[in-house]
Protein backbone atom coordinates (compact mmCIF):
# COMPACT_ATOMS: atom_id res chain seq x y z
CA UNK A 1 0.00 0.00 0.00
CA UNK A 2 0.88 3.50 -1.15
CA UNK A 3 1.90 5.70 1.82
CA UNK A 4 1.00 9.07 2.45
CA UNK A 5 4.29 11.26 2.81
CA UNK A 6 4.41 14.53 4.22
CA UNK A 7 4.34 16.29 0.75
CA UNK A 8 0.45 15.31 0.57
CA UNK A 9 -0.46 17.65 3.69
CA UNK A 10 -1.01 21.29 4.13
CA UNK A 11 1.06 22.34 6.54
CA UNK A 12 1.36 25.61 7.34
CA UNK A 13 0.86 26.57 10.60
CA UNK A 14 0.37 23.10 12.11
CA UNK A 15 2.13 21.94 14.95
CA UNK A 16 4.78 19.31 13.01
CA UNK A 17 5.82 16.72 15.23
CA UNK A 18 8.61 14.74 12.94
CA UNK A 19 9.82 11.69 14.74
CA UNK A 20 13.63 11.70 13.28
CA UNK A 21 16.48 9.06 14.15
CA UNK A 22 19.50 11.27 15.83
CA UNK A 23 20.67 8.91 17.57
CA UNK A 24 24.45 9.23 15.91
CA UNK A 25 27.71 8.47 17.65
CA UNK A 26 29.79 10.45 19.57
CA UNK A 27 33.03 10.80 20.26
CA UNK A 28 34.71 11.28 24.44
CA UNK A 29 33.83 15.06 24.13
CA UNK A 30 30.16 14.92 23.36
CA UNK A 31 31.21 15.96 19.30
CA UNK A 32 29.14 14.44 16.52
CA UNK A 33 31.55 12.07 14.92
CA UNK A 34 29.06 10.73 11.80
CA UNK A 35 26.45 13.17 11.32
CA UNK A 36 24.74 10.75 8.39
CA UNK A 37 21.70 10.33 10.01
CA UNK A 38 20.98 14.24 10.93
CA UNK A 39 21.63 14.62 6.85
CA UNK A 40 19.36 11.82 5.88
CA UNK A 41 16.61 13.89 7.85
CA UNK A 42 16.96 16.95 6.53
CA UNK A 43 14.77 17.26 3.36
CA UNK A 44 11.30 16.44 5.68
CA UNK A 45 12.51 18.61 7.91
CA UNK A 46 13.19 21.66 5.33
CA UNK A 47 10.09 20.36 3.70
CA UNK A 48 8.54 21.17 6.86
CA UNK A 49 10.14 24.05 7.58
CA UNK A 50 9.55 25.98 3.89
CA UNK A 51 5.72 25.05 4.16
CA UNK A 52 6.02 27.07 7.36
CA UNK A 53 5.09 24.35 9.96
CA UNK A 54 6.14 24.87 13.58
CA UNK A 55 8.42 21.94 13.40
CA UNK A 56 9.05 20.10 16.34
CA UNK A 57 11.57 17.31 16.07
CA UNK A 58 12.38 13.87 18.48
CA UNK A 59 14.43 11.52 18.49
CA UNK A 60 16.27 8.77 21.21
CA UNK A 61 20.04 8.91 21.73
CA UNK A 62 21.75 5.45 22.92
CA UNK A 63 20.59 3.76 25.78
CA UNK A 64 19.92 5.80 28.68
CA UNK A 65 19.80 3.75 31.94
CA UNK A 66 17.98 6.60 33.80
CA UNK A 67 21.32 7.54 35.85
CA UNK A 68 21.63 11.08 36.40
CA UNK A 69 25.34 10.91 34.53
CA UNK A 70 23.33 9.81 31.71
CA UNK A 71 21.73 12.94 31.19
CA UNK A 72 24.68 14.91 30.66
CA UNK A 73 25.99 12.02 28.02
CA UNK A 74 23.29 11.35 26.62
CA UNK A 75 21.97 15.08 25.38
CA UNK A 76 20.13 15.66 22.27
CA UNK A 77 22.48 18.82 22.25
CA UNK A 78 25.38 17.76 20.02
CA UNK A 79 22.60 16.88 17.47
CA UNK A 80 20.67 20.13 18.23
CA UNK A 81 24.16 21.82 17.70
CA UNK A 82 24.86 19.58 13.92
CA UNK A 83 21.41 20.31 13.11
CA UNK A 84 21.58 24.03 13.30
CA UNK A 85 24.76 23.98 11.55
CA UNK A 86 22.64 22.40 8.55
CA UNK A 87 20.33 24.13 8.67
CA UNK A 88 21.46 27.70 8.76
CA UNK A 89 18.52 28.70 11.12
CA UNK A 90 18.20 28.33 14.80
CA UNK A 91 17.09 25.36 16.59
CA UNK A 92 15.60 25.49 20.46
CA UNK A 93 16.96 22.51 22.63
CA UNK A 94 13.85 21.78 25.00
CA UNK A 95 14.72 20.43 28.49
CA UNK A 96 12.72 17.56 28.74
CA UNK A 97 10.21 15.96 25.54
CA UNK A 98 7.09 16.40 27.98
CA UNK A 99 5.65 18.32 30.68
CA UNK A 100 5.12 22.33 31.26
CA UNK A 101 7.80 23.59 29.47
CA UNK A 102 7.90 21.93 26.28
CA UNK A 103 4.87 22.60 25.98
CA UNK A 104 5.06 26.41 26.74
CA UNK A 105 8.08 26.17 24.06
CA UNK A 106 5.91 24.28 21.78
CA UNK A 107 3.35 26.98 22.32
CA UNK A 108 5.65 29.51 21.22
CA UNK A 109 7.21 28.29 18.47
CA UNK A 110 6.56 30.57 15.36
CA UNK A 111 5.46 29.39 11.52
CA UNK A 112 8.81 28.06 10.11
CA UNK A 113 10.86 27.34 13.76
CA UNK A 114 12.49 24.47 14.84
CA UNK A 115 12.55 22.85 18.21
CA UNK A 116 14.09 19.87 19.12
CA UNK A 117 12.72 17.80 22.60
CA UNK A 118 15.34 16.37 24.26
CA UNK A 119 16.25 12.46 24.29
CA UNK A 120 13.17 10.05 24.39
CA UNK A 121 14.44 7.99 26.61
CA UNK A 122 15.08 9.67 29.32
CA UNK A 123 12.02 8.25 29.93
CA UNK A 124 11.90 4.35 30.44
CA UNK A 125 7.76 4.89 29.44
CA UNK A 126 9.16 5.68 25.66
CA UNK A 127 10.33 2.08 25.03
CA UNK A 128 7.35 0.72 27.09
CA UNK A 129 4.96 2.55 24.54
CA UNK A 130 3.09 3.60 27.23
CA UNK A 131 -0.46 4.92 26.29
CA UNK A 132 -0.14 8.07 29.07
CA UNK A 133 3.20 9.12 27.35
CA UNK A 134 2.27 8.27 24.02
CA UNK A 135 -0.94 10.91 24.71
CA UNK A 136 1.54 13.54 26.19
CA UNK A 137 3.73 13.47 23.09
CA UNK A 138 0.63 13.30 20.63
CA UNK A 139 -0.78 16.49 22.66
CA UNK A 140 1.91 18.71 21.35
CA UNK A 141 1.38 17.83 17.83
CA UNK A 142 -1.56 18.45 14.87
CA UNK A 143 0.35 16.34 12.65
CA UNK A 144 2.61 13.23 13.36
CA UNK A 145 5.62 12.59 10.72
CA UNK A 146 7.38 9.27 11.22
CA UNK A 147 10.79 9.62 9.45
CA UNK A 148 13.24 7.21 11.68
CA UNK A 149 13.57 4.58 9.37
CA UNK A 150 16.44 3.20 12.17
CA UNK A 151 13.54 2.47 14.81
CA UNK A 152 10.35 1.66 12.69
CA UNK A 153 10.39 -1.75 13.68
CA UNK A 154 10.17 -0.89 17.68
CA UNK A 155 6.31 -0.16 18.47
CA UNK A 156 7.71 2.36 21.00
CA UNK A 157 5.57 5.43 22.30
CA UNK A 158 7.23 7.84 19.36
CA UNK A 159 7.22 5.58 16.76
CA UNK A 160 4.04 4.04 17.21
CA UNK A 161 1.93 4.70 19.86
CA UNK A 162 1.14 8.30 19.00
CA UNK A 163 0.05 7.99 15.72
CA UNK A 164 -3.38 7.10 16.78
CA UNK A 165 -3.92 10.06 18.98
CA UNK A 166 -3.12 13.02 15.99
CA UNK A 167 -5.33 14.22 13.70
CA UNK A 168 -3.27 13.54 10.58
CA UNK A 169 0.11 11.70 9.85
CA UNK A 170 2.57 10.83 7.36
CA UNK A 171 5.47 9.61 6.42
CA UNK A 172 8.59 11.24 6.03
CA UNK A 173 10.86 11.47 2.75
CA UNK A 174 13.59 9.20 3.96
CA UNK A 175 11.23 6.30 5.53
CA UNK A 176 9.74 6.72 1.96
CA UNK A 177 13.21 6.80 0.12
CA UNK A 178 13.92 3.38 2.54
CA UNK A 179 10.97 1.44 1.51
CA UNK A 180 11.23 2.53 -2.41
CA UNK A 181 14.70 1.24 -2.48
CA UNK A 182 14.51 -1.69 0.18
CA UNK A 183 11.30 -2.61 -1.32
CA UNK A 184 12.33 -2.60 -5.11
CA UNK A 185 15.69 -4.33 -5.03
CA UNK A 186 13.45 -7.10 -3.34
CA UNK A 187 10.00 -6.45 -4.93
CA UNK A 188 10.21 -6.52 -8.69
CA UNK A 189 14.25 -6.19 -9.04
CA UNK A 190 16.22 -6.23 -12.25
CA UNK A 191 18.42 -9.92 -13.16
CA UNK A 192 20.41 -10.71 -12.63
CA UNK A 193 19.43 -9.51 -8.59
CA UNK A 194 22.74 -10.83 -6.21
CA UNK A 195 22.65 -10.74 -2.93
CA UNK A 196 25.76 -10.79 -0.83
CA UNK A 197 25.51 -11.64 2.94
CA UNK A 198 28.14 -12.02 5.41
CA UNK A 199 28.08 -11.46 9.67
CA UNK A 200 29.01 -13.99 12.61
CA UNK A 201 25.92 -15.82 12.88
CA UNK A 202 23.66 -18.62 10.30
CA UNK A 203 20.46 -18.38 12.77
CA UNK A 204 20.40 -14.39 12.75
CA UNK A 205 20.48 -14.42 9.06
CA UNK A 206 18.26 -17.03 8.72
CA UNK A 207 14.71 -15.27 7.70
CA UNK A 208 16.81 -13.40 5.45
CA UNK A 209 18.38 -15.88 3.94
CA UNK A 210 15.35 -17.87 3.00
CA UNK A 211 13.46 -14.35 1.70
CA UNK A 212 16.72 -13.93 -0.81
CA UNK A 213 16.39 -17.68 -1.68
CA UNK A 214 12.79 -16.83 -3.13
CA UNK A 215 13.71 -13.29 -4.95
CA UNK A 216 17.68 -13.64 -5.86
CA UNK A 217 19.71 -15.64 -9.02
CA UNK A 218 22.89 -15.73 -6.19
CA UNK A 219 23.64 -15.22 -2.76
CA UNK A 220 27.40 -14.90 -2.24
CA UNK A 221 27.89 -15.99 1.76
CA UNK A 222 31.06 -14.44 3.99
CA UNK A 223 31.80 -13.86 7.54
CA UNK A 224 31.87 -16.65 10.17
CA UNK A 225 28.52 -17.63 9.47
CA UNK A 226 30.26 -19.66 5.27
CA UNK A 227 32.52 -21.77 8.65
CA UNK A 228 28.80 -23.06 9.17
CA UNK A 229 27.58 -23.69 6.07
CA UNK A 230 31.43 -25.04 4.81
CA UNK A 231 31.03 -27.44 7.97
CA UNK A 232 27.75 -28.60 7.14
CA UNK A 233 28.77 -29.59 3.46
CA UNK A 234 31.85 -31.41 5.46
CA UNK A 235 34.57 -29.21 4.60
CA UNK A 236 37.25 -28.80 7.61
CA UNK A 237 37.02 -25.32 9.05
CA UNK A 238 39.86 -25.32 11.68
CA UNK A 239 39.44 -23.14 14.32
CA UNK A 240 36.71 -20.99 12.63
CA UNK A 241 33.67 -20.00 14.18
CA UNK A 242 30.89 -22.68 13.44
CA UNK A 243 27.34 -23.14 14.96
CA UNK A 244 27.48 -26.47 15.79
CA UNK A 245 23.83 -26.82 16.36
CA UNK A 246 22.79 -25.00 13.53
CA UNK A 247 24.31 -27.57 10.98
CA UNK A 248 21.23 -29.22 9.87
CA UNK A 249 19.68 -25.40 9.50
CA UNK A 250 22.58 -25.03 6.91
CA UNK A 251 21.77 -28.33 5.08
CA UNK A 252 18.64 -27.19 4.54
CA UNK A 253 19.11 -23.87 2.95
CA UNK A 254 21.89 -25.60 1.21
CA UNK A 255 19.08 -27.99 -0.18
CA UNK A 256 16.50 -25.35 -0.86
CA UNK A 257 18.95 -23.39 -2.99
CA UNK A 258 19.81 -26.16 -4.85
CA UNK A 259 16.20 -26.73 -5.23
CA UNK A 260 15.06 -23.29 -6.56
CA UNK A 261 18.37 -23.21 -8.64
CA UNK A 262 19.96 -20.01 -6.38
CA UNK A 263 23.66 -19.91 -6.65
CA UNK A 264 24.54 -20.51 -3.31
CA UNK A 265 28.35 -19.18 -3.65
CA UNK A 266 30.63 -20.26 -0.27
CA UNK A 267 34.50 -19.11 0.05
CA UNK A 268 36.76 -21.02 -2.24
CA UNK A 269 39.98 -19.36 -0.62
CA UNK A 270 40.86 -17.62 3.22
CA UNK A 271 42.96 -15.36 4.64
CA UNK A 272 43.14 -17.13 8.15
CA UNK A 273 44.95 -15.89 11.49
CA UNK A 274 45.72 -18.06 14.70
CA UNK A 275 43.72 -15.99 16.99
CA UNK A 276 41.04 -12.88 16.10
CA UNK A 277 43.53 -10.41 16.86
CA UNK A 278 44.98 -7.82 14.83
CA UNK A 279 48.85 -8.99 15.89
CA UNK A 280 48.25 -12.78 14.30
CA UNK A 281 50.15 -13.45 11.43
CA UNK A 282 47.53 -13.13 8.07
CA UNK A 283 47.86 -16.21 6.31
CA UNK A 284 46.67 -16.88 2.75
CA UNK A 285 44.98 -20.38 2.60
CA UNK A 286 44.44 -21.16 -1.10
CA UNK A 287 42.02 -24.12 -0.23
CA UNK A 288 38.49 -24.58 1.09
CA UNK A 289 39.40 -26.18 4.01
CA UNK A 290 41.04 -24.43 6.79
CA UNK A 291 43.68 -26.13 8.67
CA UNK A 292 42.88 -27.05 11.76
CA UNK A 293 45.14 -24.41 13.82
CA UNK A 294 43.94 -21.80 11.67
CA UNK A 295 40.83 -19.29 12.17
CA UNK A 296 39.15 -18.23 8.89
CA UNK A 297 38.85 -14.78 9.42
CA UNK A 298 38.02 -13.11 6.49
CA UNK A 299 37.15 -14.47 2.51
CA UNK A 300 40.45 -15.15 0.78
CA UNK A 301 41.38 -13.37 -3.22
CA UNK A 302 39.87 -16.41 -5.40
CA UNK A 303 36.66 -15.81 -3.13
CA UNK A 304 36.94 -12.38 -3.71
CA UNK A 305 37.43 -12.51 -7.33
CA UNK A 306 34.25 -14.70 -7.91
CA UNK A 307 32.16 -12.12 -5.60
CA UNK A 308 33.40 -9.25 -7.45
CA UNK A 309 32.76 -10.83 -11.17
CA UNK A 310 28.86 -11.56 -9.76
CA UNK A 311 28.72 -7.86 -8.29
CA UNK A 312 29.97 -6.44 -12.08
CA UNK A 313 27.64 -8.68 -14.08
CA UNK A 314 24.34 -8.06 -11.67
CA UNK A 315 21.36 -5.92 -12.39
CA UNK A 316 20.88 -5.30 -8.87
CA UNK A 317 22.98 -6.04 -5.86
CA UNK A 318 21.73 -6.56 -2.50
CA UNK A 319 24.56 -6.56 0.68
CA UNK A 320 24.33 -7.16 4.06
CA UNK A 321 26.90 -8.36 6.56
CA UNK A 322 30.76 -8.20 6.63
CA UNK A 323 33.08 -10.69 4.89
CA UNK A 324 35.52 -10.83 7.97
CA UNK A 325 36.38 -9.49 11.06
CA UNK A 326 36.82 -5.97 9.28
CA UNK A 327 36.56 -3.80 12.65
CA UNK A 328 40.63 -5.50 12.42
CA UNK A 329 42.61 -4.09 9.61
CA UNK A 330 43.85 -7.49 8.96
CA UNK A 331 41.03 -9.19 8.03
CA UNK A 332 39.10 -6.28 6.48
CA UNK A 333 39.84 -6.07 2.84
CA UNK A 334 37.18 -8.84 1.50
CA UNK A 335 34.74 -6.23 3.06
CA UNK A 336 35.95 -3.10 1.85
CA UNK A 337 36.41 -4.80 -1.84
CA UNK A 338 32.44 -6.13 -1.83
CA UNK A 339 32.16 -2.26 -1.03
CA UNK A 340 33.89 -1.18 -4.23
CA UNK A 341 32.88 -3.57 -6.41
CA UNK A 342 29.30 -2.38 -5.63
CA UNK A 343 30.73 0.73 -6.37
CA UNK A 344 31.96 -0.16 -9.69
CA UNK A 345 29.21 -2.26 -10.75
CA UNK A 346 26.39 -0.65 -13.17
CA UNK A 347 23.67 -2.34 -10.77
CA UNK A 348 21.31 -0.98 -8.84
CA UNK A 349 23.32 -1.12 -5.65
CA UNK A 350 21.24 -1.38 -1.91
CA UNK A 351 23.57 -1.68 1.39
CA UNK A 352 21.24 -3.23 4.17
CA UNK A 353 22.25 -0.91 6.99
CA UNK A 354 24.35 -1.48 10.13
CA UNK A 355 27.94 -3.17 9.29
CA UNK A 356 27.98 -3.28 5.63
CA UNK A 357 26.75 0.48 5.62
CA UNK A 358 29.59 1.61 8.50
CA UNK A 359 32.12 -0.20 5.35
CA UNK A 360 30.87 1.76 3.25
CA UNK A 361 30.65 4.90 4.61
CA UNK A 362 34.50 4.48 6.04
CA UNK A 363 35.80 3.71 2.32
CA UNK A 364 34.18 7.00 1.16
CA UNK A 365 31.38 5.28 -1.17
CA UNK A 366 28.34 6.08 0.30
CA UNK A 367 27.89 8.61 -3.41
CA UNK A 368 28.70 5.59 -5.51
CA UNK A 369 25.71 3.66 -4.03
CA UNK A 370 21.91 3.86 -5.32
CA UNK A 371 21.04 3.69 -1.71
CA UNK A 372 22.55 3.01 1.66
CA UNK A 373 20.01 2.03 4.15
CA UNK A 374 20.34 4.04 7.49
CA UNK A 375 18.44 1.14 9.61
CA UNK A 376 20.30 -1.97 10.10
CA UNK A 377 17.72 -3.87 12.31
CA UNK A 378 14.85 -2.42 10.47
CA UNK A 379 16.33 -3.24 7.16
CA UNK A 380 17.09 -6.36 7.92
CA UNK A 381 13.30 -7.08 9.05
CA UNK A 382 12.25 -5.45 6.12
CA UNK A 383 14.05 -7.95 3.87
CA UNK A 384 13.00 -10.51 6.17
CA UNK A 385 9.56 -9.66 5.02
CA UNK A 386 8.02 -8.78 8.58
CA UNK A 387 5.98 -6.06 9.33
CA UNK A 388 7.80 -2.98 10.77
CA UNK A 389 5.51 -1.53 13.29
CA UNK A 390 6.64 2.59 12.41
CA UNK A 391 5.59 2.16 9.02
CA UNK A 392 2.22 -0.32 9.58
CA UNK A 393 0.74 2.58 11.97
CA UNK A 394 1.08 4.98 9.07
CA UNK A 395 -0.92 2.79 6.89
CA UNK A 396 -3.62 2.16 9.16
P1 LIG B 1 26.58 -9.70 12.36
O1 LIG B 1 26.21 -8.80 13.50
O2 LIG B 1 25.97 -11.04 12.44
O3 LIG B 1 26.39 -9.04 11.02
O4 LIG B 1 28.13 -9.99 12.53
C1 LIG B 1 29.08 -9.03 12.37
C2 LIG B 1 30.30 -9.37 13.16
O5 LIG B 1 30.82 -10.61 12.73
C3 LIG B 1 31.38 -8.35 12.96
O6 LIG B 1 31.74 -7.83 14.20
C4 LIG B 1 32.51 -9.12 12.32
O7 LIG B 1 33.75 -8.70 12.75
C5 LIG B 1 32.23 -10.53 12.75
N1 LIG B 1 32.82 -11.51 11.82
C6 LIG B 1 32.61 -11.59 10.50
N2 LIG B 1 33.33 -12.58 9.96
C7 LIG B 1 34.02 -13.16 10.95
C8 LIG B 1 34.93 -14.26 11.02
N3 LIG B 1 35.27 -14.94 9.91
N4 LIG B 1 35.42 -14.59 12.22
C9 LIG B 1 35.08 -13.89 13.32
N5 LIG B 1 34.21 -12.84 13.32
C10 LIG B 1 33.70 -12.48 12.15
Amino acid sequence: MALKTIDALDLAGKRVFIRVDFNVPLDEQGKVTDDARIRAALPTIQHAVKARARVILASHLGRPKGKPEDRQKLTLLPAAERLQQLLGQDVILADDCIGDGVRKAVKDLGPGQVILLENLRFHPEEEKNEELFARELASLADVWVNDAFGTAHRAHASTAGMAKFVKEKAAGFLIQKELEYLGKALGSPSRPFVAIVGGAKVSDKLKVLENLLAKADAVCVGGAMAYTFLKAQGVEVGKSLVEADKLDLARQILDRATARKVDLLLPVDHVCGAEPKETAKRVVVNDRAVPADLMGLDIGPKTLDRYRQRILSAKTVFWNGPMGLFEQKPWAEGTFAVARAMADSPAVTVVGGGDSAAAVEEAGLVEKMTHVSTGGGASLEFIEGRELPGIKVLEE
